[in-house]
């Protein structure tokens, strides 16, 4: 799991014959998918202690190797049970510090390789976070135990666009089947490679029977199908993720490809924080086993169920980069338990973060993974935004506390030149705040045109 983003869905391990030659991997996957679905038939409070007992764990290993740790908690009573409303809310900001201040902490050899990875969320502040190999590992098991929750047929064939994956020649990397778990072929493209008509191209003659993506890039697809000069695809299911669903998105995507649409909410930072009701599109059950969501008002105090308000998230498993009461940026309304009957808590009405596709000189559409790892690569900006604000112009805007020399401005627009168009003029600018406008959530990158 080495250096691979923790937001980023995983395919489940190749190799291994049964029954002879069972891969480690493998077996750990399936006692981890086991483990979760145990976690989700507990009662509501038995989960409840679970996650505490986590969290004093990561608490006792967070004040045990960092300074900066100590000096939070140091209201609190080390050793004694914990309130979940005594621990600090951490802002974005305040994460940002922590991780400049400690760095990745030690984990114990169990938890794996410490990995690093950037983000700027929905909130437009780009950080560094950790992460460990076990954390990787059991965001892969969610990710498998969805597909078991759902029914998905894993031994279709799979379309994925992936934004993680290097550029690749032809026009997908075709990933092996795995027979041990029944997993058909993986055709995996880099979105951001090719235009939107020609990614509705490639699905139209590959024919999936599972479509995994970002929303942003199935809009698109579906506006080209819907100019009705390529037959679409009928795949049995769109599974989304890392961005919000538009409104009508699920409507549009049964008209045109006949299919259902199964969405995960997650973020970089803590990997699937819940999933999509296998009887409801409007609620999504907690990853408990994994994460404990907090929804809060601006003052930081419990909502009452239903109501929308901040989310909140803390993290259970990541010992290299602790992430407690951490705001995620996005707003959701939490119910204690899910109407399907399922009896932990489940989220609905989550606005998380929203993309846009930037219209090319060509005349196509593409789209955008310009983020925090891009803008930290230049320097180290503490907000930034790209606005499409005329067909052939992009400005890059970013808060510093100093203006980035001309080298800086030089390789940043030579990034952009190569990760978006050449053929787009890109200004960038520095300002002393981005004018996000007045709503709680924040898109770094806007299309104007
Ligand atoms: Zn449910």
């Amino acid at each position: 799991m080495a250096n691979v983003p923790h937001g980023k869905p995983v395919a489940p391990p190749t190799g291994g014959a049964w029954p002879d030659r069972i891969d480690d991997g493998l077996a750990r996957l399936l006692v981890d998918s086991h483990m979760i679905a145990f976690h989700e038939r507990q009662p509501g409070a038995a989960m409840r202690r679970y996650q505490l007992g986590c969290i004093e764990r990561l608490l006792h290993h967070a004040r045990k190797h960092s300074h900066w740790w100590r000096e939070r908690l140091s209201a609190m009573e080390s050793g004694a049970s914990i309130r979940l409303a005594d621990l600090p809310l951490l802002g974005r900001a305040e994460f940002r510090a922590s991780l400049e201040a400690t760095g990745a902490l030690p984990v114990p050899p169990s938890h794996g390789r410490v990995t690093s990875a950037s983000t700027s969320g929905s909130s437009g502040i780009p950080l560094t976070f950790h992460s460990t190999g076990l954390v990787g590992r059991l965001n892969q098991a969610q990710y498998w135990q969805d597909r078991i929750r759902q029914g998905v047929d894993s031994s279709r064939t799979i379309a994925r666009f992936s934004v993680h994956l290097a550029n690749h020649e032809g026009e997908h990397v075709a990933r092996r089947p795995n027979p041990v778990l029944g997993v058909g072929t993986e055709l995996q493209r880099r979105p951001q490679q090719f235009t939107i008509e020609q990614h509705a191209a490639w699905l139209s003659e590959v024919a999936p029977g599972y479509i995994i993506s970002h929303p942003t890039v199935l809009t698109g697809v579906m506006d080209v199908f819907e100019e009705g000069k390529l037959a679409p695809p009928k795949p049995a299911a769109l599974l989304t993720y890392a961005e919000s669903l538009p409104p009508d998105f699920r409507a549009r995507a049964r008209k045109i490809f006949g299919a259902k649409t199964l969405d995960r909410y997650s973020s970089q930072e803590v990997g699937p924080i819940a999933f999509q009701c296998p009887s409801s599109d409007q609620h999504y059950h907690v990853a408990n086993s994994h994460v404990l969501v907090e929804v809060l008002d601006q003052n930081g105090k419990p909502l009452a169920p239903g109501e929308l308000g901040r989310v909140y998230v803390t993290s259970l498993h990541n010992y290299a980069g602790p992430i407690l009461r951490y705001e995620l940026g996005d707003l959701a309304a939490l119910l204690p338990r899910c109407p399907c009957g399922h009896a932990q808590p489940a989220l609905t009405r989550i606005l998380g973060r929203e993309r846009f596709l930037v219209r090319l000189p060509s005349g196509g559409r593409a789209y955008v993974n310009f983020g925090a790892r891009h803008w930290l690569k230049i320097a180290p900006v503490s907000e930034c935004r790209l606005v499409q604000t005329q067909p052939l112009r992009i400005e890059a805007e970013y808060v510093m506390d100093r203006a980035m020399t001309p080298a800086e401005e030089q390789a940043l627009v030579a990034l952009l030149r190569h990760e978006i168009s050449p053929e787009i003029d890109y200004v960038v600018q520095r300002l002393d705040a981005i004018a996000w406008g007045p709503t709680y959530k924040r898109q770094d990158v806007v299309s104007l045109v």
